[in-house]
């Protein structure tokens, strides 16, 4: 298919499932179908049936994919910056033309309602927007030292990178690596999830009708520990940028700690706290403070790396804070009306164990409750009910493991400094959501907590030059604007004579 009209007509007229193809060097394709070749189910979380097969991109599939973004890399680094911004804006007006399919897309194939979709769409286009007048206007320090020799700091795009993205915000964040890869002149091979691959399969369409030179963004489907390690390893790859579960940053150090000239960027898994001073509770703010906590707790099923899941109250105004939330949660996040389906079947058994485990330990269910298994070739969805648990141990492995669904736990602190330590006391430091009234207690606490995003009496406001990571086990490196710049590129200071 040469277009995303085509394309969407025949991925519809397809028998099920269909199965996706490849997009290297410039064409879409299934990689070499030998009696080796396997392939990967994929699921309708809203539904749980079979939605797409795609195949397991295998060590010399990857390895094809790698030589042909190096061949690209030859042409590519050395493009006028406004060539490479031309590209970008011209991804970024396809996007915006093809917003609802993409959107509807990503909705049924990631379980997400199709409002916060549209929204991922729509960051997914200011990826690539952003990205094509940063580089125009991006400048670079020049200094004479003491009259004898002027400095100043060359760029020179670092290479090939593999960029790998998860299935929470499957086209957001995969853009959110692709744009700075290419703007700053480097050549691309990424990989989607294997749970939620659709939208970058129509990426792959676009980018050939954007007629982005074949090369530069390549695209390989198939899993973590085939797909995802062949690339990382690969000692033609130049860089990773990574994105998704702690276990799998620690694998890829690992696996790249001998390649010390490899850049490695990685943005990992989160327990993220928001606090709720008494003071936020007053009732000028009190609708404000329970929308931003239940909003940051259970967007997008509570399936975004920045959701707050662990809630503390300032013991003042736990009751009452506790009862409101609960009511504006229990009206607010229906399933199938205003809440999605959560990924998977195998995250949907991940979330019902920690439920288990919060029944066994007789937690307080508030809302929600333990649901049941998931049917072996069920056809009823993956659906969790929104879920706030009280009254849980100190030392409960609830408030330190990243659950990554629709639960909140909810517990009281005595004063800012039990505040504060209750939100460092986390092996991540990604996110965290600060509610009060009080402006000298903003900078105050916020200065003091152990993570990367701080947000105060708002949550998720993104501007993408400001720098995007986390503290401790939630990653290391920054992205967003000159930090992307850092991850991509390479610096050399030259000193001219005077
Ligand atoms: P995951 O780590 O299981 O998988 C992420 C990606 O890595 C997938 O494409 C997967 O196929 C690939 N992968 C798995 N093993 C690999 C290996 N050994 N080598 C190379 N690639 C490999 O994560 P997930 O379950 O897809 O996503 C959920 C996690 O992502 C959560 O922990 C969440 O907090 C995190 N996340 C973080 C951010 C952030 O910005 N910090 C954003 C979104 C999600």
């Amino acid at each position: 298919c040469d277009t995303i009209e085509k394309a969407n007509s025949f991925i519809t007229s397809l028998p099920t499932p269909m199965c996706l193809p490849n997009y290297v060097a410039g064409k879409l394709g299934l990689p070499t179908l030998d009696a080796t070749a396997t392939f990967i189910d994929s699921y309708e979380p809203k539904t749980g049936k079979l939605l797409y097969r795609l195949p397991r991109a295998q060590e010399k599939d990857v390895e094809s994919a790698i030589r042909h973004a190096r061949d690209a890399f030859q042409t590519w680094s050395k493009a006028t910056r406004n060539e490479r911004s031309g590209y970008l804006r011209r991804i970024s007006e396809l996007l915006q033309e093809n917003r609802e399919l993409f959107a509807v897309w990503e909705s049924i194939d990631q379980g997400k309602m199709i409002e916060r979709a549209r929204i991922e769409v729509d960051r997914a286009i200011s990826n690539f927007s952003y990205f094509s007048t940063y580089i125009i206007h991006e400048q670079t320090a020049a200094r004479m030292v003491d009259g004898v020799a002027l400095t100043y700091e060359h760029r020179s795009p670092a290479g090939v990178f593999a960029l790998i993205s998860p299935w929470n915000m499957p086209l957001y964040l995969l853009t959110w690596k692709i744009a700075p890869c290419i703007a700053f002149g480097c050549t691309a091979v990424a990989k989607p999830s294997e749970i939620t691959s659709m939208s970058a399969y129509l990426l792959g369409i676009l980018l050939q009708k954007a007629e982005l030179p074949a090369g530069v963004v390549n695209i390989v489907l198939g899993d973590g520990p085939t797909t995802g390690a062949a690339l990382v390893a690969s000692p033609l790859v130049d860089g990773v940028s990574f994105t998704g579960g702690t276990q799998t940053g620690i694998a890829i150090r690992r696996a790249t700690a001998h390649q010390i000239r490899k850049h490695l960027s990685l943005e990992l898994g989160g327990k993220n706290p928001t606090l709720v001073f008494a003071d936020s509770m007053a009732p000028t703010t009190r609708e404000r403070t329970i929308r931003i906590a239940a909003t940051a707790a259970f967007e997008n099923q509570g399936e975004i790396c920045l959701c707050g899941s662990r809630i503390y109250v300032e013991r003042a105004a736990y009751k009452e804070f506790l009862a409101l939330f609960t009511e504006y949660v229990a009206n607010k996040y229906v399933l199938r009306e205003t809440m999605g389906a959560v990924a998977s079947a195998q995250h949907y058994s991940k979330i019902r164990g920690y439920l288990q485990l919060a029944a066994d330990e007789k937690v307080t269910f508030n809302l929600g409750s333990v649901p049941p298994p998931v049917e072996e070739g069920g056809t009823q969805g993956y659906w969790v009910s929104p879920t706030i648990l009280t009254d849980v141990a100190p030392d409960s492995v609830l408030l330190k493991d990243e659950i990554f669904g629709p639960v909140v736990t909810v517990c009281p602190f005595d004063d800012e400094a039990d505040a504060v330590r209750l939100a460092n006391d986390s092996e991540y430091g990604l996110a965290a959501v600060l509610l009060t009234t009080d402006g000298a207690r903003m900078r105050r606490v916020g200065e003091q907590i152990e993570a990367g995003l701080v947000w105060v009496n708002c949550w998720l406001v993104r501007d993408l030059g400001t720098p995007f990571g986390g503290m401790k086990n939630s990653g290391t490196g920054r992205e967003g604007g000159e930090y992307s710049r850092e991850v991509f590129t390479v610096a050399r200071t030259l000193h001219l004579p005077a």
